[in-house]
């Protein structure tokens, strides 16, 4: 489909040329009609040159008239345009140009101004769903640091005010350490997620063998979670891909921590690398208490967590961290699962020959 029904640079020039060549004759009908009318000498040089000049004067003012009134009436969308984007400018994002759709007919838009108002309506809806994710993201991170520092200040409070056996005391500090560990593990993942966000290139001059990472990442973790008892069924290729090796090693981290952090103890987490094409494949595939349907879209939101249950065991940002490292080093992920049988991660990175 065509975009635009009409472009303006031809339709003006058009309606230019037809306007002044109407002004003319009608001019020139006026000298010839005047001369013939009210002059009744000889026609000679200075005469006629009268009348041509004549002639000219009433064309100017004829088509400047015209003229003026035609494309009055063609650049008032501009008009309508200039209090919407002023508005804009100061942050109101609600407002929107009035386009007629009966100019566009079965165009996408009448011309370009009609583009241009359509752009400008993008553009505002484009910045007040930002804004809406931005005061969103605000109160997240509000909620996010209320809730433990509300937990350390009330049980601070108690042990300040009783007198406690010492059994107790060591329950409630050890509360305030957790919570406070929580607090700065946040604060490292925001931090991260804020970095990334900012990076739009990464230097990928490292040459990673991933089976290696991987198994380097299996061992860190297995010391990490060392009474759950986890099993692994490791199947590895040797790779090679150029990358940049400390994004790449928290990707894997991330998803290996995820996989034993929902699933049950003693469970297996199997974990596949090989290459497919010009892709390498990793998949983490857990038998834990999976994810439902309904949430699969909103894992790789920020703050996002499926379960209430456990929210203590994480920000809910590692795999927005996760998706946003891959999207910078050339690769994606996906996730596979259902609830109460386990979770599949599959992480596709693109070989660079
Ligand atoms: P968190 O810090 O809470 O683990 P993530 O961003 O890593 O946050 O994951 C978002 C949510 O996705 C988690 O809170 C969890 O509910 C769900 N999730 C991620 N990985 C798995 C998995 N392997 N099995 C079940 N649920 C998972």
């Amino acid at each position: 489909m065509k975009n635009r029904k009409m472009s303006l640079r031809p339709y003006i020039t058009f309606i230019s040329i037809i306007t002044l060549c109407c002004a003319c004759l009608i001019s020139c009908s006026i000298v010839v009609v005047g001369a013939w009318l009210f002059y009744h000498g000889p026609i000679t040089l200075v005469s006629g040159i009268i009348m041509c000049f004549l002639a000219c004067i009433l064309s100017m003012i004829s088509g400047g008239i015209t003229l003026y009134i035609i494309f009055g009436r063609l650049l008032k969308p501009i008009e309508e345009l200039n209090p919407v984007v002023n508005e804009i400018a100061e942050g109101n994002f609600n407002v929107r140009i009035e386009r007629d759709e009966r100019k566009k007919g079965s165009y996408l838009y009448a011309n370009e101004l009609d583009e241009l108002a359509a752009n400008v309506n993008k553009m505002a809806e484009e910045l007040s769903s930002m804004d809406y994710m931005r005061k969103d993201f605000m109160s997240n991170v509000s909620h996010e640091i209320k809730t433990p520092v509300a937990a350390i200040t009330s049980v601070a409070e108690l042990l300040l005010d009783e007198l406690l056996e010492e059994q107790k005391q060591k329950e409630y500090l050890t509360l305030i350490y957790q919570e406070a560990r929580r607090l700065s593990i946040l604060g490292e993942d925001m931090l991260q997620m804020s970095h990334l966000d900012h990076k739009k290139i990464v230097v990928r001059n490292d040459k990673v063998r991933v089976d290696e990472q991987l198994r380097r990442a299996v061992i860190l973790l297995s010391q990490k979670w060392s009474e759950s008892g986890h099993k692994f069924d490791l199947n590895f290729c040797e790779a090679v891909v150029e990358s940049d090796k400390s994004l790449m090693m928290q990707v894997w981290i991330n998803l290996i921590d995820n996989a034993m952090k929902y699933s049950p103890i003693n469970s297996t987490i199997h974990i596949n690398e090989y290459i497919k094409e010009n892709k390498l494949i990793v998949s983490f595939q857990d038998e834990g208490i999976g994810i439902e349907n309904e949430k699969m879209s909103k894992i790789f939101d920020k703050f996002y967590q499926c379960e209430e249950s456990h929210k203590k065991q994480g920000s809910g940002l590692g795999l927005s961290i996760v998706k946003r490292i891959l999207e910078l080093l050339g690769g994606e992920i996906h996730y596979e699962s259902e609830k109460n049988i386990g979770t599949t991660a599959i992480v596709e990175i693109w070989i660079y020959k």
